[in-house]
């Protein structure tokens, strides 16, 4: 059977690869520290895992909901919306997807005609140039500079721009960077994008997790044209460390969400009925055990950030949010005689049970993924092997 031309072209992602590889190998008995997972290593809090229980209990879990989700949990989207971005919202401006990843996948498939383009600054997450393409577009990549925290500028967009251009991506705080956006900047790409009527794709799901005072603002919050001219892209997962459950959702005009529910119901139905139950609990349950977390992160960044900072050839600044870590080795490379970071990340995997994700994923040739979503000690002597890693190939 000949596969479609589509599928033939779609890149598997690279982080889920990785993911699975460090595990397999882990299956075998080796030590190996698994620094790829892109997911909090917490369980879901307990009183979220409590309201699930309770929906089986209740029986109300066990049939279809509505495809865009159901009304409580629209309701509590719409409560929490409020309190977060300060913007008020009606349910029809809202889906429920299965993780935000389906959101992100809905959304393109409702927006974009063959040809029609999408601006994704580098370094991106692995699956927005994919999802752009499965749904004929084109992406167009904008390279973020890390002399600028890997920011994009108004001068690169206005030259990526053409009569093409559809939409553009923003992630602040940015998996794989953790950088963060100021007010200022999201202003001007904001403007930029109203200017210019283009649809901006504003991926928040790392909003929650910010550290060391630093804030995120949302860009849809920072006036009404700016807010009719985006798409909020958020979910659960992270923040509540609910990856398993799938529950993300977007918020934005009614025309484009009624097209992306259209489709969302002749592929899934509906997101899970538990996990919806679920996602209520946490966006309107209790909120310090997600804090908890949070304090969690940020004292393992606090830890391993000047640790790594210091390991030979590693170059980074300190990021603000997110999870992850994502040094320039190219100096690091440079000692051991690599030219390429696949190669560089597989040695280290092989030679030192360290597992890391390649930066070509992200788009960038240069550096790896190195997610603090993991034991402190772990943290630790990962470190320790890279260090030993690189020493070892100069
Ligand atoms: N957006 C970004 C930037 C992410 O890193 C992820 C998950 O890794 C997602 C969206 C999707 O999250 P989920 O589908 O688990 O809700």
């Amino acid at each position: 059977m000949k596969l479609s031309q589509r599928v033939t072209n779609l890149e598997p992602s690279v982080t889920l690869a990785a993911t699975a590889k460090a595990k397999a190998l882990k299956a075998q008995g080796l030590d190996v520290i698994n620094l790829t997972v892109g997911e909090p290593n917490f369980t879901t809090p307990e009183n979220i895992e409590q309201a699930a229980v309770e929906g089986i209990k209740s029986g109300k879990v066990s049939f279809y909901t509505p495809s865009g989700g159901t009304p409580e949990l629209k309701s509590a989207i719409v409560d929490f919306t409020e309190k977060n971005y300060g913007l008020t919202i009606e349910p029809k401006n809202i889906i429920v997807t299965s993780g935000a990843k389906f959101a992100l996948y809905t959304l393109f498939q409702s927006i974009l005609d063959a040809g029609d383009e999408v601006i994704i600054p580098v370094p991106y997450w692995v699956s927005y140039g994919e999802q752009v393409k499965l749904a004929q577009g084109n992406p167009v990549f904008v390279k973020g500079e890390q002399s600028n925290d890997y920011k994009i500028t108004i001068d690169q967009l206005e030259a990526a721009r053409t009569e093409k251009t559809k939409a553009i991506i923003i992630n602040s705080p940015s998996n794989p960077t953790g950088m963060i956006y100021t007010e200022n900047e999201l202003r001007e790409i904001g403007e930029w994008a109203v200017g210019h009527d283009l649809l901006i794709v504003s991926d928040d799901i790392y909003d929650h997790l910010v550290y060391n005072g630093n804030e995120a603002k949302h860009l849809a919050s920072l006036s009404d044209e700016i807010f009719h001219h985006t798409v909020i892209i958020n979910g659960v997962s992270k923040t509540y460390s609910m990856t398993g459950w799938r529950i993300g959702y977007a918020i934005g005009n009614a025309e484009i969400i009624g097209a992306m529910t259209s489709i969302a119901s002749q592929a899934t139905s509906n997101p899970a009925s538990v996990s919806q139950t679920a996602a209520v609990e946490a966006l309107a349950g209790e909120q310090e055990t997600a804090e908890k977390m949070r304090r969690a992160f940020e004292d393992r960044l606090n830890t391993i950030y000047p640790k790594v900072a210091d390991l030979p050839g590693f170059k980074l600044k300190k990021p603000q949010g997110a999870f992850y870590l994502f040094p320039n080795i190219q100096e690091a490379m440079a000692m051991g005689g690599y030219d390429n970071v696949t190669t560089w990340v597989n040695d280290l995997l092989e030679q030192e049970h360290v597992a890391l994700v390649t930066g070509e994923g992200f788009g960038s040739s240069d550096s790896v993924r190195m997610s603090y979503s993991a034991r402190m000690e772990d943290l630790e002597e990962a470190v320790v092997r890279i260090r030993r890693f690189i020493e070892n190939s100069k």
